[in-house]
């Protein structure tokens, strides 16, 4: 039995696993150790994995993001998948992410690994700094304070700006570090708490908003790369068989080079899926987040190009990293328009700087 098929099998045994890491992060919260928590909703959660009504996923995140889609899926094909699916998280899964084969039971398995999963929150609250920092004039004019004696006064730029250059730092030392709770950012949480006090702000608000935001963006990406190999039915040998067949004689490719554009299809699925969860969940927020949550599609094809030492090789049945980035990036222009994404890629490309990619891509100029 592999461990997704124990996952959602024993399903209870599995989910109160979370159940009891969550319990423990909500009396941290309570204790005042974990300042980020949403009391309300860590309970709610809670609640609901413990009456087992977490439906597709023993992650809230995918679940939430499957029940957003379903409510607005017009695709008979995608919506009969959806339902079907059983998306496990797990520990040290061994790969990132895998649709398992078509299962007898009518369901779609999909494995999805937990460490890369935290990878991809910790890179997506750093993403979520670099825009506080970049829209500092919005935060500015918008958080004018009350202060007895002085009327409505707008808190200081420059201090904001320290704070939040040295939030942006620390978090992404623990993106470097893969940890969650560093001591920098223990105690920057305390200093953001004494801040928000003292001038009634709002920013660690703005921060869980922009990084969930984002984090969602990546985690749909992720998903929905699986969910096209059962889309375009990867996962169902025959027809595997049948189309590697199709493709050897219309293009004269081998079979590695058949399996590798499967790998560009679920990129693009994976791509549209996401631009699709972002506009029937965000549609009344401003195009800035629009800009900064499609920033958030390539984090985790960014996660592998900064593991990777080589983004130009072809790894047997997946094509070179650099290829797949440009599929992504193409397959985003045609979902957005010209100006859109040349901002979401002056951020990609901030990114590529920061994690030493464009070190690794400077010979093809981009
Ligand atoms: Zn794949």
């Amino acid at each position: 039995m592999t461990e997704a098929d124990e996952v959602f099998m024993k399903k209870t045994d599995k989910s109160h696993v979370q159940y009891s890491e969550i319990e423990d992060l909500y009396d941290r919260f309570k204790n005042g150790e974990v300042i980020l928590g949403v009391g309300e909703e860590v309970q709610k959660l809670i609640n609901d994995l413990s009456d087992d009504k977490l439906d597709y996923s023993n992650n809230t995140v995918i679940d939430m993001i499957i029940k957003k889609v379903l409510d607005k899926c017009e695709d008979e094909k995608l919506k009969s998948i959806l339902e079907n699916s059983k998306i496990a998280d797990i520990e040290n899964a061994e790969t990132k992410g895998r649709a398992y084969p078509k299962y007898f039971d009518g369901s779609y398995y999909i494995e999805i690994d937990r460490n890369y999963m935290k990878r991809i929150l910790l890179l997506s609250d750093y993403l979520a700094t670099v825009n506080m920092l970049c829209e500092q004039d919005l935060i500015f004019e918008k958080n004018k304070v009350n202060i007895e004696g002085l009327g409505k006064i707008p808190i200081l730029k420059s201090f904001y700006s320290l704070f939040i250059a040295r939030f942006l730092d620390i978090c992404l030392d623990r993106f470097l570090k893969n940890e969650e709770f560093t001591n920098d950012y223990n105690e920057i949480l305390m200093k953001l708490m004494a801040f928000e006090k003292e001038y009634g702000t709002k920013i660690s608000d703005m921060f869980v908003d922009r990084s969930n935001n984002i984090y969602e963006a990546a985690i749909a990406m992720f998903v929905g790369h699986e969910i096209g190999h059962h889309y375009y039915r990867h996962t169902d040998e025959k027809i595997k068989e049948a189309e590697i067949k199709r493709l050897e004689d219309t293009y004269r490719v081998d079979s590695i080079k058949a399996h590798q554009f499967f790998e560009y299809n679920a990129d693009a699925y994976g791509t549209g899926f996401a631009v699709e969860y972002m506009r029937s969940q965000y549609t009344e927020k401003t195009n800035t987040v629009l800009i900064h949550q499609m920033v958030g599609i390539f984090i985790p094809m960014m996660i592998m190009m900064f593991d990777a030492d080589d983004l130009f090789d072809d790894e047997k049945k997946h094509p070179a990293l650099i290829k797949r980035f440009l599929r992504i990036k193409k397959s985003l222009e045609s979902r957005t328009d010209e100006e859109t994404i040349e901002e979401v890629m002056y951020y990609v490309y901030y990114l590529f700087d920061v994690l030493g990619i464009r070190k690794k891509v400077s010979q093809l100029g981009v």
